[in-house]
């Protein structure tokens, strides 16, 4: 369905104001149709003769007219990010340019570049597996640094190599049981079952780490959605706006001024965190409080994370405690509020319900990195190493658990004294679970959902 005969374009660079704007063209062509559209200064030059890695300076033609100055810069076949014949062409920013770019290729005989194209063609050309593909995707889109350090670890192959560790583990015990079971006669070696049950725990081991530290990596990869709870005058506008790093929200000594829910991304301890700040929490006759106050609880629900707000200077009342009860099991961390008052709350009362209670001042930016590193480790990113392997979405964390469990299910049988065939059926099952992990067996619907999800001119 995806035909690799055809040359194809897009540009490359986001939209929007820029220095640059870059054009690739990909594809057996791509020589043939640059050489119609770009003209190099230097007329002894010629397209067709460039070799790879090497630019050349020049203006793209539109219909005859000369264009924009362009730089060309030339990869050959198959060294080239698609495996393909490539030809980035770079003009000014802007986009405006770089439409006149395209419609010329186009007309010399290129087709517009689908969502994720460019990779699928590197996929399809062998330059990349699919969790590399999809790493790729996770770099364009993370959004703090340590997510980008993510997805360049699967860029570099990180999870492939892993995974291809367990691969000839268990293509190894596989082949032997075979051997043993279909050739009797012959002089296969027996299989000892420590060996047998070493290599399914080691290997069980290595997808019970990567399911676990999933979740941690896509906190930092995608960030996490998190509520600002407490009643009225905890100091929760204050906090957002020390986060935000500006007055973000309405600071008044009035209780009730926060009456919908305030969103601000900022930044905390290297994770992107979405706050939701909400109405205060307390009891109202006020219709439109008490829909603010439903909407709050219900964000407590959704959130990945809640930070439940104090304030430290006074005694926990109903409403407080209505709030800490609601939190118990909840990732959620107790923020008791005005340190720099006289403490009158009493922490033992909060400690039930709350995985971490944290005593600060959102008057004092100091508690911003205090706020950050109780983040962090409520949310089990604490030690993480973003250059570590690590599964990129859904799709890959539903393989790798389809793996775990056919593992689960061999180490079962084989204590269970099944036989040997029984271990190599659920074998079949984790390396299935784990070739289309890879990609390397993962059918035409699998592949098109994860190069649907990419930009053009990726
Ligand atoms: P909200 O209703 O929970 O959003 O509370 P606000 O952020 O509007 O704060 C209510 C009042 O508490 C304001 O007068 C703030 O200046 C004050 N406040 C907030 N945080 C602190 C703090 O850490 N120490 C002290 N002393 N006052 C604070």
């Amino acid at each position: 369905m995806n035909d690799l005969s055809a040359t194809i374009c897009a540009i490359a660079t986001p939209p929007g104001e820029g220095g640059i704007a870059v054009v690739r063209l990909s594809g057996p062509a791509a020589y043939d149709i640059a050489e119609k559209v770009f003209v190099p200064v230097n007329t002894r030059k010629k397209v067709q003769e460039a070799k790879g890695y090497t630019a050349m300076f020049g203006h793209f033609f539109q219909a005859g007219r000369r264009m924009d100055e362009t730089v060309a810069l030339f990869f050959r076949a198959p060294h080239s990010y698609t495996g393909e014949d490539v030809v980035e062409l770079s003009v000014h920013g802007g986009g405006a340019m770089a439409q006149c770019l395209v419609e010329a290729l186009i007309a010399a005989g290129a087709a517009p570049a689908g969502a994720g194209e460019f990779t699928r063609r590197a996929f399809e050309n062998g330059r990349m597996s699919l969790t590399q593909a999809e790493a790729v995707m996770d770099i364009i889109s993370a959004s703090g640094r340590q997510g980008a350090a993510l997805g360049l670890a699967a860029l570099d192959g990180a999870l492939a190599k892993k995974i291809a560790g367990v691969q000839a583990a268990l293509t190894e015990l596989a082949t032997h049981i075979a051997a043993w079971v279909d050739y009797p006669e012959e002089d296969v070696p027996a299989l000892q079952e420590s060996q047998l049950t070493d290599t399914l725990t080691r290997s069980r081991t290595v997808l019970d780490d990567l399911i676990r530290n999933y979740d941690a990596g896509a906190v930092l990869r995608r960030g996490v959605d998190a509520a600002l709870l407490g009643r009225p005058n905890v100091g929760k506008s204050t906090l957002l706006n020390l986060l935000a790093g500006f007055e973000r929200a309405i600071v008044t000594p009035v209780a009730g001024t926060t009456r919908d829910v305030v969103e601000q991304a900022v930044m905390l301890g290297g994770i992107r965190v979405n706050l939701f700040d909400t109405a205060g929490l307390r009891e109202t006759e006020d219709v439109v409080e008490a829909e603010g106050i439903r909407r709050s609880y219900k964000k407590l629900e959704e959130a990945g994370l809640v930070l439940a707000v104090f304030d430290g200077s006074e005694p926990l009342n109903a409403d407080d405690l209505q709030l800490a009860a609601r939190c118990k099991g909840k990732p959620a961390l107790a923020l008791v509020n005005k340190n720099d008052l006289q403490q009158r709350l009493e922490l033992e009362q909060l400690k039930p319900y709350f995985r971490k209670i944290l005593c600060l001042s959102a008057n004092d930016p100091a508690a911003r990195e205090a706020l950050g590193d109780a983040v962090r480790e409520l949310l089990g990113v604490t030690g993480f190493d973003p250059g570590a392997a690590c599964l990129a979405g859904e799709r890959q964390l539903s393989a790798a658990t389809r793996a775990q469990s056919a593992l689960n299910e061999a180490l079962e049988a084989a204590a269970g004294g099944f036989g040997l065939d029984a271990v190599s059926v659920c074998l079949d099952d984790a390396l299935d679970a784990l070739y289309a992990l890879t990609g390397e067996r993962a059918d035409e619907a699998v592949i098109d959902g994860v190069f649907e999800k990419f930009c053009v001119g990726k």
